[in-house]
Protein backbone atom coordinates (compact mmCIF):
# COMPACT_ATOMS: atom_id res chain seq x y z
CA UNK A 1 0.00 0.00 0.00
CA UNK A 2 1.31 3.40 -1.20
CA UNK A 3 1.41 5.88 2.08
CA UNK A 4 -1.87 9.03 1.52
CA UNK A 5 -0.32 11.60 -0.34
CA UNK A 6 0.48 15.17 1.60
CA UNK A 7 0.14 18.63 1.36
CA UNK A 8 2.08 20.56 -0.45
CA UNK A 9 2.23 23.83 1.53
CA UNK A 10 1.24 22.39 5.56
CA UNK A 11 2.44 18.47 4.88
CA UNK A 12 -0.52 17.18 6.44
CA UNK A 13 -1.93 13.76 5.23
CA UNK A 14 -4.43 14.51 2.15
CA UNK A 15 -7.56 12.38 3.27
CA UNK A 16 -10.33 13.93 1.44
CA UNK A 17 -11.31 14.08 -2.26
CA UNK A 18 -12.72 16.58 -4.09
CA UNK A 19 -13.37 14.96 -7.32
CA UNK A 20 -11.25 12.15 -9.26
CA UNK A 21 -10.83 12.53 -12.87
CA UNK A 22 -9.48 9.78 -14.01
CA UNK A 23 -6.28 9.44 -15.69
CA UNK A 24 -5.62 11.46 -18.28
CA UNK A 25 -2.86 12.58 -20.53
CA UNK A 26 -0.66 16.03 -19.64
CA UNK A 27 -3.37 18.64 -21.14
CA UNK A 28 -0.58 20.75 -23.13
CA UNK A 29 0.92 17.60 -24.54
CA UNK A 30 -0.11 18.05 -28.41
CA UNK A 31 0.44 15.11 -30.51
CA UNK A 32 1.76 15.19 -34.28
CA UNK A 33 -0.58 14.28 -36.71
CA UNK A 34 0.11 10.76 -37.64
CA UNK A 35 1.56 9.72 -34.42
CA UNK A 36 -0.71 6.47 -32.80
CA UNK A 37 1.32 5.35 -30.14
CA UNK A 38 -0.43 6.76 -27.06
CA UNK A 39 0.64 9.01 -24.76
CA UNK A 40 1.33 8.82 -21.15
CA UNK A 41 -1.52 9.27 -18.50
CA UNK A 42 -1.53 9.95 -15.10
CA UNK A 43 -4.15 10.10 -12.25
CA UNK A 44 -5.79 13.50 -12.26
CA UNK A 45 -7.21 13.80 -8.63
CA UNK A 46 -8.14 17.31 -6.58
CA UNK A 47 -7.82 16.49 -3.00
CA UNK A 48 -8.77 19.42 0.07
CA UNK A 49 -6.27 19.05 3.34
CA UNK A 50 -8.30 19.19 6.05
CA UNK A 51 -5.72 21.04 7.85
CA UNK A 52 -4.79 24.29 6.26
CA UNK A 53 -7.75 23.87 3.15
CA UNK A 54 -5.22 24.12 0.33
CA UNK A 55 -7.27 22.50 -2.67
CA UNK A 56 -4.48 20.21 -5.26
CA UNK A 57 -3.70 17.64 -7.26
CA UNK A 58 -1.72 14.68 -6.60
CA UNK A 59 1.73 15.36 -7.89
CA UNK A 60 2.42 12.04 -10.18
CA UNK A 61 4.08 13.49 -12.89
CA UNK A 62 7.40 13.53 -13.47
CA UNK A 63 8.83 17.01 -13.50
CA UNK A 64 10.67 17.02 -16.81
CA UNK A 65 7.94 16.20 -18.89
CA UNK A 66 5.69 19.04 -17.21
CA UNK A 67 7.42 21.82 -19.02
CA UNK A 68 9.15 20.85 -22.49
CA UNK A 69 7.63 21.85 -25.19
CA UNK A 70 5.67 24.96 -23.81
CA UNK A 71 3.45 25.76 -26.39
CA UNK A 72 1.20 28.83 -24.51
CA UNK A 73 1.92 32.18 -26.00
CA UNK A 74 -0.24 35.17 -23.88
CA UNK A 75 -0.40 37.71 -26.66
CA UNK A 76 -2.87 35.27 -28.68
CA UNK A 77 -5.73 36.37 -26.45
CA UNK A 78 -7.16 40.41 -27.33
CA UNK A 79 -9.12 40.34 -24.06
CA UNK A 80 -6.15 38.73 -21.96
CA UNK A 81 -4.06 41.71 -23.40
CA UNK A 82 -6.47 44.51 -22.43
CA UNK A 83 -6.34 43.16 -18.87
CA UNK A 84 -2.79 43.49 -18.84
CA UNK A 85 -2.67 47.36 -20.00
CA UNK A 86 -5.19 48.05 -17.48
CA UNK A 87 -3.22 46.09 -14.75
CA UNK A 88 0.01 48.05 -15.73
CA UNK A 89 -2.01 51.98 -15.85
CA UNK A 90 -3.79 50.60 -12.20
CA UNK A 91 -0.14 49.72 -10.63
CA UNK A 92 2.05 52.82 -11.91
CA UNK A 93 -0.45 54.90 -10.16
CA UNK A 94 -1.37 53.31 -7.33
CA UNK A 95 2.21 52.71 -6.10
CA UNK A 96 3.67 55.12 -7.61
CA UNK A 97 5.84 53.45 -10.06
CA UNK A 98 8.56 55.52 -12.30
CA UNK A 99 12.20 55.60 -13.60
CA UNK A 100 13.46 54.58 -10.37
CA UNK A 101 11.57 51.53 -9.77
CA UNK A 102 11.96 47.77 -10.48
CA UNK A 103 9.23 46.27 -11.60
CA UNK A 104 9.27 41.91 -11.66
CA UNK A 105 7.74 39.70 -13.00
CA UNK A 106 7.65 36.06 -12.40
CA UNK A 107 6.77 33.40 -15.45
CA UNK A 108 6.46 36.49 -17.61
CA UNK A 109 5.60 34.98 -20.67
CA UNK A 110 6.22 36.34 -23.97
CA UNK A 111 6.26 40.09 -22.58
CA UNK A 112 2.33 40.66 -23.04
CA UNK A 113 2.30 42.29 -19.81
CA UNK A 114 5.70 43.94 -19.09
CA UNK A 115 5.79 45.80 -22.43
CA UNK A 116 3.37 48.25 -21.43
CA UNK A 117 5.64 48.61 -17.90
CA UNK A 118 9.25 49.54 -20.41
CA UNK A 119 6.93 51.74 -23.01
CA UNK A 120 5.87 53.66 -19.33
CA UNK A 121 9.40 53.95 -18.72
CA UNK A 122 9.69 51.28 -15.07
CA UNK A 123 12.84 49.58 -14.95
CA UNK A 124 11.14 46.25 -15.84
CA UNK A 125 12.66 42.35 -15.84
CA UNK A 126 10.93 39.20 -16.60
CA UNK A 127 11.20 35.87 -15.30
CA UNK A 128 10.16 33.32 -17.54
CA UNK A 129 11.12 29.30 -17.65
CA UNK A 130 10.51 28.50 -21.24
CA UNK A 131 13.56 29.88 -23.54
CA UNK A 132 11.86 30.25 -26.76
CA UNK A 133 8.33 32.65 -24.85
CA UNK A 134 11.58 34.20 -23.07
CA UNK A 135 13.44 35.06 -26.96
CA UNK A 136 9.91 36.34 -28.12
CA UNK A 137 9.65 38.60 -25.12
CA UNK A 138 13.47 40.04 -25.64
CA UNK A 139 12.74 40.77 -28.93
CA UNK A 140 9.67 43.01 -27.86
CA UNK A 141 12.39 44.77 -25.74
CA UNK A 142 11.49 43.51 -22.76
CA UNK A 143 14.51 42.22 -20.68
CA UNK A 144 13.39 38.62 -19.68
CA UNK A 145 15.72 35.61 -17.73
CA UNK A 146 15.03 32.04 -18.21
CA UNK A 147 14.97 30.93 -14.88
CA UNK A 148 12.63 28.86 -12.19
CA UNK A 149 11.71 31.10 -9.58
CA UNK A 150 11.73 30.37 -5.99
CA UNK A 151 14.11 31.55 -3.25
CA UNK A 152 17.28 30.57 -4.93
CA UNK A 153 16.62 32.47 -8.27
CA UNK A 154 15.45 35.59 -5.69
CA UNK A 155 18.49 35.69 -4.06
CA UNK A 156 20.55 35.80 -7.18
CA UNK A 157 18.17 38.36 -7.96
CA UNK A 158 18.60 40.88 -5.03
CA UNK A 159 21.97 40.60 -5.00
CA UNK A 160 21.92 41.41 -9.26
CA UNK A 161 20.16 44.85 -8.19
CA UNK A 162 16.81 43.80 -8.80
CA UNK A 163 15.09 43.81 -5.72
CA UNK A 164 11.69 44.78 -6.20
CA UNK A 165 9.51 47.33 -5.45
CA UNK A 166 6.75 45.21 -6.68
CA UNK A 167 6.77 41.45 -7.80
CA UNK A 168 3.96 40.40 -10.45
CA UNK A 169 2.56 36.80 -10.26
CA UNK A 170 -0.39 36.31 -12.74
CA UNK A 171 -1.94 32.77 -13.10
CA UNK A 172 1.67 30.79 -11.81
CA UNK A 173 1.43 30.20 -8.23
CA UNK A 174 -1.53 27.90 -8.41
CA UNK A 175 1.11 26.41 -11.40
CA UNK A 176 4.25 26.47 -9.27
CA UNK A 177 5.01 22.62 -7.57
CA UNK A 178 6.61 24.04 -4.42
CA UNK A 179 4.42 26.91 -3.65
CA UNK A 180 6.68 27.56 0.04
CA UNK A 181 10.03 28.10 -2.00
CA UNK A 182 8.12 29.89 -4.71
CA UNK A 183 6.55 32.13 -1.89
CA UNK A 184 9.73 32.75 0.12
CA UNK A 185 11.08 33.51 -2.94
CA UNK A 186 8.50 36.52 -3.13
CA UNK A 187 9.37 37.58 0.33
CA UNK A 188 12.91 37.52 -0.30
CA UNK A 189 12.77 39.70 -3.98
CA UNK A 190 10.56 42.24 -2.10
CA UNK A 191 12.51 46.12 -0.83
CA UNK A 192 10.93 46.64 2.41
CA UNK A 193 7.79 48.47 1.48
CA UNK A 194 7.25 46.29 -1.88
CA UNK A 195 4.40 44.68 -3.23
CA UNK A 196 3.25 41.61 -4.18
CA UNK A 197 0.22 41.30 -6.35
CA UNK A 198 -0.94 37.94 -7.71
CA UNK A 199 -3.57 36.69 -9.91
CA UNK A 200 -5.06 33.03 -9.86
CA UNK A 201 -8.81 31.04 -10.22
CA UNK A 202 -10.64 31.66 -7.20
CA UNK A 203 -11.31 28.30 -5.96
CA UNK A 204 -14.76 30.17 -5.02
CA UNK A 205 -15.65 30.06 -8.39
CA UNK A 206 -14.53 26.35 -9.27
CA UNK A 207 -16.95 25.48 -6.72
CA UNK A 208 -19.76 27.42 -7.46
CA UNK A 209 -19.81 27.23 -11.24
CA UNK A 210 -18.75 23.32 -11.24
CA UNK A 211 -15.44 24.40 -13.18
CA UNK A 212 -13.81 21.45 -12.97
CA UNK A 213 -11.99 21.56 -16.73
CA UNK A 214 -9.92 23.97 -15.05
CA UNK A 215 -8.12 21.10 -13.06
CA UNK A 216 -4.91 19.68 -14.78
CA UNK A 217 -1.52 17.99 -13.95
CA UNK A 218 0.14 20.97 -14.50
CA UNK A 219 -2.25 23.06 -12.01
CA UNK A 220 -1.69 22.06 -8.68
CA UNK A 221 -3.28 24.14 -6.41
CA UNK A 222 -6.73 25.75 -6.55
CA UNK A 223 -6.81 28.66 -4.54
CA UNK A 224 -9.07 30.20 -2.00
CA UNK A 225 -8.00 33.39 -0.25
CA UNK A 226 -8.36 31.81 3.06
CA UNK A 227 -5.69 29.21 2.24
CA UNK A 228 -3.45 31.70 0.42
CA UNK A 229 -3.50 33.83 3.56
CA UNK A 230 -1.61 30.95 5.82
CA UNK A 231 0.78 30.12 2.83
CA UNK A 232 1.70 33.69 2.57
CA UNK A 233 1.93 33.95 6.43
CA UNK A 234 4.18 30.80 6.78
CA UNK A 235 7.04 32.73 4.60
CA UNK A 236 6.26 36.13 5.90
CA UNK A 237 3.73 37.45 3.61
CA UNK A 238 0.71 39.76 4.66
CA UNK A 239 -2.15 39.95 2.16
CA UNK A 240 -3.40 43.84 2.54
CA UNK A 241 -6.12 43.79 0.06
CA UNK A 242 -7.77 42.09 -2.64
CA UNK A 243 -10.08 42.39 -6.14
CA UNK A 244 -12.81 40.06 -7.78
CA UNK A 245 -11.78 40.09 -11.02
CA UNK A 246 -13.46 38.40 -14.13
CA UNK A 247 -10.17 36.45 -15.99
CA UNK A 248 -10.46 32.99 -16.24
CA UNK A 249 -14.31 32.79 -15.49
CA UNK A 250 -13.18 34.73 -11.71
CA UNK A 251 -10.08 35.59 -9.91
CA UNK A 252 -9.00 36.98 -7.46
CA UNK A 253 -5.92 39.87 -7.40
CA UNK A 254 -4.58 39.10 -4.37
CA UNK A 255 -1.95 42.26 -2.60
CA UNK A 256 0.87 41.35 -0.33
CA UNK A 257 3.49 42.81 1.76
CA UNK A 258 6.28 41.96 3.96
CA UNK A 259 4.83 41.73 7.29
CA UNK A 260 5.43 44.86 8.78
CA UNK A 261 5.43 46.72 5.69
CA UNK A 262 3.24 50.08 5.97
CA UNK A 263 0.36 48.80 3.41
CA UNK A 264 -3.18 49.18 5.15
CA UNK A 265 -5.77 46.47 5.21
CA UNK A 266 -8.74 47.07 3.57
CA UNK A 267 -12.36 45.96 4.25
CA UNK A 268 -12.10 43.80 0.75
CA UNK A 269 -10.55 41.11 2.18
CA UNK A 270 -12.70 40.40 5.20
CA UNK A 271 -15.70 40.99 2.20
CA UNK A 272 -14.05 37.86 0.04
CA UNK A 273 -13.36 35.75 3.35
CA UNK A 274 -17.00 36.33 4.09
CA UNK A 275 -17.92 35.12 0.85
CA UNK A 276 -15.73 32.15 1.08
CA UNK A 277 -17.46 31.10 4.65
CA UNK A 278 -20.69 31.32 3.43
CA UNK A 279 -20.08 28.82 1.04
CA UNK A 280 -18.31 26.48 3.41
CA UNK A 281 -14.58 26.65 1.89
CA UNK A 282 -13.26 27.28 5.80
CA UNK A 283 -14.59 23.73 6.65
CA UNK A 284 -13.65 20.76 4.95
CA UNK A 285 -16.93 19.13 5.08
CA UNK A 286 -18.14 22.33 2.86
CA UNK A 287 -16.47 20.91 -0.32
CA UNK A 288 -18.71 17.47 -0.39
CA UNK A 289 -21.08 17.17 -3.20
CA UNK A 290 -18.95 18.61 -6.13
CA UNK A 291 -17.73 15.10 -7.44
CA UNK A 292 -21.50 14.66 -8.29
CA UNK A 293 -22.24 17.79 -10.29
CA UNK A 294 -19.17 17.10 -12.33
CA UNK A 295 -20.95 14.17 -13.17
CA UNK A 296 -23.91 15.71 -14.25
CA UNK A 297 -21.73 18.24 -16.65
CA UNK A 298 -20.32 15.44 -18.27
CA UNK A 299 -24.02 13.14 -18.39
CA UNK A 300 -25.59 16.69 -20.40
CA UNK A 301 -22.88 17.16 -22.82
CA UNK A 302 -22.66 13.02 -23.72
CA UNK A 303 -26.75 13.48 -24.47
CA UNK A 304 -26.09 16.57 -26.44
CA UNK A 305 -23.39 14.74 -28.44
CA UNK A 306 -25.61 11.77 -28.87
CA UNK A 307 -28.42 13.76 -30.03
CA UNK A 308 -26.34 15.58 -32.27
CA UNK A 309 -24.54 12.58 -34.16
CA UNK A 310 -28.13 11.13 -34.40
CA UNK A 311 -29.38 13.85 -36.34
CA UNK A 312 -26.23 13.78 -38.91
CA UNK A 313 -25.39 17.08 -37.54
CA UNK A 314 -21.47 17.96 -37.29
CA UNK A 315 -19.86 19.45 -34.22
CA UNK A 316 -16.62 21.10 -33.76
CA UNK A 317 -15.10 23.00 -30.93
CA UNK A 318 -13.31 26.05 -30.45
CA UNK A 319 -10.03 26.73 -28.27
CA UNK A 320 -7.13 24.01 -27.79
CA UNK A 321 -5.98 24.97 -24.59
CA UNK A 322 -5.48 23.07 -21.21
CA UNK A 323 -8.98 23.15 -20.12
CA UNK A 324 -10.65 21.73 -23.03
CA UNK A 325 -8.53 18.72 -22.77
CA UNK A 326 -9.28 18.28 -19.12
CA UNK A 327 -13.20 18.29 -20.00
CA UNK A 328 -13.18 16.26 -23.50
CA UNK A 329 -11.03 13.59 -21.92
CA UNK A 330 -12.93 13.41 -19.01
CA UNK A 331 -16.14 12.74 -21.09
CA UNK A 332 -14.22 10.28 -23.33
CA UNK A 333 -14.69 12.30 -26.01
CA UNK A 334 -12.84 11.67 -29.63
CA UNK A 335 -13.28 12.66 -33.33
CA UNK A 336 -16.27 10.65 -34.21
CA UNK A 337 -18.30 13.00 -31.74
CA UNK A 338 -16.39 16.49 -32.15
CA UNK A 339 -14.95 16.47 -35.50
CA UNK A 340 -12.04 18.71 -35.10
CA UNK A 341 -11.55 21.86 -33.01
CA UNK A 342 -10.03 25.55 -34.35
CA UNK A 343 -7.63 27.81 -32.17
CA UNK A 344 -6.14 30.72 -33.20
CA UNK A 345 -1.94 29.40 -32.24
CA UNK A 346 -0.34 28.40 -35.06
CA UNK A 347 2.05 26.43 -32.95
CA UNK A 348 -0.91 24.01 -32.13
CA UNK A 349 -2.57 23.55 -35.32
CA UNK A 350 -2.13 20.88 -37.56
CA UNK A 351 -1.70 18.78 -34.02
CA UNK A 352 -4.40 16.44 -32.48
CA UNK A 353 -5.65 17.54 -29.08
CA UNK A 354 -3.59 14.92 -26.40
CA UNK A 355 -6.13 12.07 -25.17
CA UNK A 356 -8.97 12.53 -27.28
CA UNK A 357 -6.77 12.76 -30.43
CA UNK A 358 -9.51 15.45 -31.58
CA UNK A 359 -7.47 17.13 -35.27
CA UNK A 360 -6.71 21.01 -34.71
CA UNK A 361 -7.13 23.47 -37.30
CA UNK A 362 -7.21 27.23 -38.18
CA UNK A 363 -9.88 28.89 -37.71
CA UNK A 364 -11.08 29.29 -41.34
CA UNK A 365 -11.88 25.49 -41.10
CA UNK A 366 -15.36 26.92 -39.50
CA UNK A 367 -16.40 28.57 -42.93
CA UNK A 368 -14.74 25.77 -45.03
CA UNK A 369 -16.59 23.17 -42.71
CA UNK A 370 -19.92 24.76 -41.93
CA UNK A 371 -20.42 22.62 -38.96
CA UNK A 372 -24.01 23.08 -37.14
CA UNK A 373 -22.30 23.20 -33.36
CA UNK A 374 -19.47 25.29 -32.03
CA UNK A 375 -18.71 23.78 -28.78
CA UNK A 376 -16.51 27.06 -27.68
CA UNK A 377 -14.23 25.52 -24.60
CA UNK A 378 -12.71 28.20 -23.17
CA UNK A 379 -16.34 28.84 -21.90
CA UNK A 380 -15.23 32.19 -20.07
CA UNK A 381 -13.92 34.13 -23.66
CA UNK A 382 -17.25 32.97 -24.68
CA UNK A 383 -18.49 36.86 -25.68
CA UNK A 384 -15.25 37.20 -27.55
CA UNK A 385 -15.11 33.76 -29.49
CA UNK A 386 -19.01 34.32 -30.26
CA UNK A 387 -18.24 37.52 -32.11
CA UNK A 388 -15.07 36.33 -33.85
CA UNK A 389 -17.10 33.62 -34.97
CA UNK A 390 -20.60 35.62 -35.95
CA UNK A 391 -19.98 33.86 -39.18
CA UNK A 392 -21.61 30.34 -37.84
CA UNK A 393 -25.03 32.32 -37.93
CA UNK A 394 -25.35 32.24 -40.94
CA UNK A 395 -25.75 28.81 -42.15
CA UNK A 396 -27.88 28.09 -38.80
CA UNK A 397 -24.57 26.74 -36.56
CA UNK A 398 -25.30 27.65 -32.90
CA UNK A 399 -22.84 28.27 -30.13
CA UNK A 400 -22.84 25.53 -27.02
CA UNK A 401 -21.08 25.85 -24.08
CA UNK A 402 -21.16 22.82 -21.53
CA UNK A 403 -20.25 24.09 -18.01
CA UNK A 404 -21.68 24.56 -15.66
CA UNK A 405 -24.58 23.38 -17.58
CA UNK A 406 -25.45 22.96 -21.39
CA UNK A 407 -26.11 26.28 -23.30
CA UNK A 408 -27.02 26.37 -26.52
CA UNK A 409 -27.64 29.71 -28.13
ZN1 LIG B 1 -2.35 21.67 4.15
Amino acid sequence: MTAAPTCLSCGAPLTRTLVDLGMQPLANSYVPLGETAPEPRYPLHARVCDACLLVQVDRVVPPEHIFSDYAYFSSFSESWLAHARAYVAMAIARFGLGPKSQVVEIASNDGYLLQYMVAAGVPSLGVEPAANVAETARAKGVPTEVAFFGLETARRLVREGHAADLVIAKNVLAHVPDINDFTAGIAALLKPGGVHTVEFPHLLNLIEHTQFDTIYHEHFSYLSLLAVIAVFARQGLRVFDVEEIPTHGGSLRVFACLQDAPHARTAAVDRVLDKERAAGLDRPEGYAGFEAKVRAVRAGFLDFLAAEKAAGRTVAAYGAAAKGNTFLNYCGVGPDQVAFVVDRNPVKQNTLLPGSRIPVLAPEAIEARRPMSVVILPWNLKAEITAQLAVVRSWGGRFVTAIPRLEID
